[in-house]
């Protein structure tokens, strides 16, 4: 079997193990409890997923900044660095508001807040009845960051660090990062060339290095996913999720809409190659995205994919796939408009025409600066419920945050997918040719 049928297959085990402990170890439904054995193997399953979450985030803060900066310096002029960046901006910016208008539509079209037009009382009873659970869920999730609209200027703020360091630091500072790179790369370009072959060599190195350990990880991805898969399966509510039920069908029902509609279309029309066969060639992107719910944790293997099975250049994959695991979550935008109207739905908040504009702006925005990690988009619709004045939106969102991870899931590989499909959209604009000989692993 191939490596990606094992992941596949690692998949469907864990959804079996993890749906029989949920079924069979739930000592208590509200809040969450589970019996010895229950926990003991939750355990478990969080440990190995962990551990292989963190392999891959290992290699991401060198392979983000080598990828950059070997693939701008490599450009040797500005032009095409501006070219490409002009490009791939544009890409970011047409698929994020494709996507969150398709979220706009069906979530105004099926109204998964409402009953006959009036809240959905069963919702609400939920909401009430574990109000302070939820507030402090989200709170304890936003850390101190605040929901106005301060927190749209630090997303901007947070991009340009006091010190370089800090950029290589944690997780969070990835626009910081890729900040970094930039001006590293760009800068690279206006150095004399002996400076430049001497340090762009270096980095060259680093990059195949960080591709290479990746490989290593991606042997032990069976085992990983079985863990994370298990562990999310096993901790999902089964009440709230039917309680939610139609919220859920609305959400996943646009991101398929995006991932199996628009997506094959711009890779025909634009990428003038064989969705099918893209399909195919990131089916270890999609099933990390899927597993980890993160497009960082999933860069190193999206990288891989694209190269060694689409055959796009390093050079465009270098500058494209970095940016847009980081600024271009279309899944992550869609959903968070679908969530901010479906919070204004269960609490009978009226939502003028502007007000949806709004909603737009901010979701376009915001999405941007939304973090490559789980969940990362409640501070995104945090910020989004407070500038358009929702009251006690956040427990709607406390509420959604208990069952975010299967949604996560989804939304991380449309993403993905979403990055995946602007290498090919610029590599062919680049007059490179795709799907050559070459089949991927
Ligand atoms: N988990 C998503 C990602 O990594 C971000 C989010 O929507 O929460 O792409």
């Amino acid at each position: 079997m191939k490596q990606w049928q094992w992941v596949l297959l690692a998949m469907i085990l864990a959804l079996i193990a993890g749906a029989a402990i949920n079924s069979t170890c739930v000592v208590s439904t509200d809040p969450m409890e589970f019996n010895e054995a229950g926990n003991s193997l939750i355990f478990i399953f969080d440990y190995i997923g962990t551990l292989f979450m963190n392999l891959l985030k290992m290699v991401i803060v060198p392979l983000v900044f080598t990828s950059i900066v070997v693939g701008i310096a490599g450009l040797s002029k500005t032009d095409g660095f501006a070219r490409l960046g002009l490009k791939t901006v544009g890409y970011y910016a047409l698929t994020s508001l494709i996507a969150i208008l398709i979220g706009l539509t069906v979530v105004n079209i099926f109204k998964p807040g409402l009953v006959n037009g009036r809240p959905n009382e069963a919702i609400q009873q939920q909401m009430e009845a574990n109000a302070e659970e939820y507030r402090g869920s989200v709170s304890g999730k936003l850390q101190g960051q605040e929901g106005g609209l301060s927190a749209v200027r630090d997303l901007f703020l947070r991009m340009v660090p006091q010190n370089v360091f800090e950029a290589f630091g944690a997780n969070n500072k990835m626009l910081a990062l890729i900040f970094i790179s930039l001006l590293t790369g760009v800068g690279l370009i206006f150095i004399s060339e002996e400076g430049r072959s001497a340090v762009v060599g270096f980095f060259q190195g680093l990059n195949e290095l960080s591709l290479l350990i990746t490989n290593w990880v991606m042997c032990l991805a069976p085992i990983g996913v079985f863990g994370l898969v298990a562990e999310t399966t096993a901790q999902t509510g089964l009440p709230i999720v039917l309680l939610l039920g139609k919220y859920f069908l609305v959400v996943i029902a646009a991101l398929l809409i995006h991932l199996l509609v628009v997506m094959p279309i711009l890779l025909k029309t634009l990428g003038g190659v064989s969705p099918l066969k893209h399909f195919f060639a990131m089916r270890n992107a999609l099933l990390t995205a899927f597993s980890t719910a993160s497009s960082s944790a999933s860069l190193p293997v999206t990288m891989r994919g694209l190269r060694e099975g689409a055959g796009v250049s390093n050079r465009v994959t270098s500058f494209i796939l970095p940016l847009g695991a980081t600024v271009n979550m279309d899944g992550t935008a869609l959903y968070e408009c679908v969530a901010v109207i479906f919070a204004a739905q269960v609490l009978g908040f009226e939502m003028a025409l502007t007000t949806q504009f709004t909603v737009v702006m901010l979701a376009l925005l915001t999405s941007i600066g939304v973090a490559g990690v789980p969940s990362a988009s409640l501070v995104a619709i945090t910020i989004i419920v407070y500038n358009v004045g929702i009251p006690n939106a956040e427990v709607v969102i406390g509420l959604l945050l208990a069952v975010d991870r299967p949604i996560d899931m989804v939304r991380t590989a449309v993403n993905v997918f979403s990055d995946s499909c602007g290498a090919i959209v610029v590599a062919n604009s680049e007059g490179e040719t795709l799907f050559v000989e070459k089949t991927g692993a």
